[in-house]
């Protein structure tokens, strides 16, 4: 789960991060008081929305009066803002963040994420803060510092020290960079985060250490933990078919084809789309409907998957161990008859009741094409939506 700038600020205060002193605003008023209640004389227009980049995309902008904060904020509230992480379509801007502006003598970068192949966090950090850190990572990596936490300890003095010191903190700062460090990891360990990214993370004019920009997203299997930082989320910047979905405890995740895919089963849903490129398709969506879908289950899905204007065909493959097939055949015959499925649907299923479950399908009437394997569901599913 994501969360704003602004949120992501006020959690790592309580951590003992400095930021900047702000505001979040949701009009073009309360934008002009937040102004007038910060000292001046350069205020910062920050558009909140769940997507980096917005510096470059038009949405962080500095006045420097509280005329110039009321323009600023007028047209940034309600823009579409787009930057390389919204897609081309971009995202609505419903919050803002009035801001002090810093003076900044240096722009780092520092982030924190689970690695996989040690089990531990890792600290990255490197001198070269405010700009796309995928491009620093690829053309000088040698200019990201790595520490590859170890749990039992936390990050250690000397470890923070000495990476504050290969990104160039200047040596009057170390010790509160050393100290920014380890609350940075505090945060990201207590909780439950799977990443935090300061970019940047400045030296001030007077020497201070202060996150300027604030990226955290956390763990949606350990929210249960956190009830404080589940009540941050924001459905406004998450996909309707998604929060739809959740709805109905389906697993749903948007791509970007045509193929819709309703399959049991995490594992079988990743074959499933793997098998449907293989054969020169592009799945729409990951959907896994799980181990005890009912038709009522079956019927949404359906639903969710049909709202998506791009979806010309959709592939059922369903293993039927503790879920029965006539279970699902059912469901999907009478899914296809309340949505008036009017695209090809191309079914496969295995295992428990699986002859009754293709004989409910062939009594229905319905067009319904069935497939034995999962590359002939996968071939057949392709050339449908080719040929319309
Ligand atoms: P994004 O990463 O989405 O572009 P940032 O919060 O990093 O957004 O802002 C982009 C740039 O704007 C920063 O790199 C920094 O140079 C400038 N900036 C952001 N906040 C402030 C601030 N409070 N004072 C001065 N400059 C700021
Ligand atoms: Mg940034």
């Amino acid at each position: 789960m994501k969360i704003h700038e602004y949120q992501a600020k006020a959690l790592m205060r309580q951590y003992g991060v400095p930021t900047p002193h702000g505001v979040p605003c949701f009009s073009v008023d309360e934008a002009v008081a937040a102004a007038q209640q910060l000292p001046g004389p350069v205020w910062v227009v920050k558009a909140q929305i769940h997507a980096g980049g917005r510096g470059k995309g038009g949405g962080v902008k500095l006045a420097r009066s509280i005329d110039e904060v009321r323009s600023l904020a007028g047209s940034v509230l309600g823009m579409q803002l787009r930057t390389h992480q919204t897609g081309p379509e971009g995202q609505t801007v419903r919050r803002l963040l009035i801001e002090d502006g810093a003076d900044i003598r240096q722009e780092l970068y520092v982030g924190l994420v689970v690695d996989r192949a040690t089990q531990k966090v890792c600290l990255m950090a490197s001198s070269e803060g405010g700009m796309d850190i995928e491009e620093v990572a690829a053309h000088s990596p040698q200019k990201i510092h790595k520490v590859f936490v170890e749990p039992a300890t936390g990050l250690t003095e000397a470890e923070a020290e000495a990476v504050a010191r290969a990104i160039g903190v200047p040596e009057g700062s170390i010790m509160q960079a050393r100290a920014v460090l380890q609350a940075l990891y505090r945060a990201f360990w207590e909780t439950d985060a799977s990443l935090v990214e300061i970019n940047p993370l400045i030296v001030t004019g007077a020497g201070d250490i202060v996150a300027l920009d604030a990226k955290m997203t956390f763990d949606a299997n350990a929210l249960f933990r956190h009830p404080e930082i589940t009540a941050l989320r924001d459905l406004d910047e998450e996909d309707p078919a998604e929060i739809e979905a959740s709805r109905f405890d389906l697993s749903y995740i948007s791509l970007d084809g045509n193929i819709g895919c309703l399959v049991n089963g995490a594992g079988l849903a990743m074959a499933t789309m793997d098998t449907i490129k293989l054969y020169g398709g592009e799945p729409a969506n990951f959907l896994d409907v799980g181990g005890g879908a009912t038709t009522e289950k079956v019927t949404e899905a359906f639903k969710i998957m049909l709202k998506n204007p791009k979806v010309k065909g959709i592939l059922v493959n369903i293993f039927g161990g503790i879920m029965r097939c006539d279970t699902i055949a059912t469901g999907v015959v009478a899914a296809a008859k309340e949505v008036h499925l009017h695209v090809p649907l191309v079914v496969r299923m295995k295992g428990t009741n699986e002859d009754l479950g293709k004989r409910i399908l062939a009594d229905s009437g319905l067009p319904i094409i069935a497939a034995d394997t999962m590359a002939d569901a996968a071939e057949k599913i392709v050339a449908a939506v080719r040929g319309q």
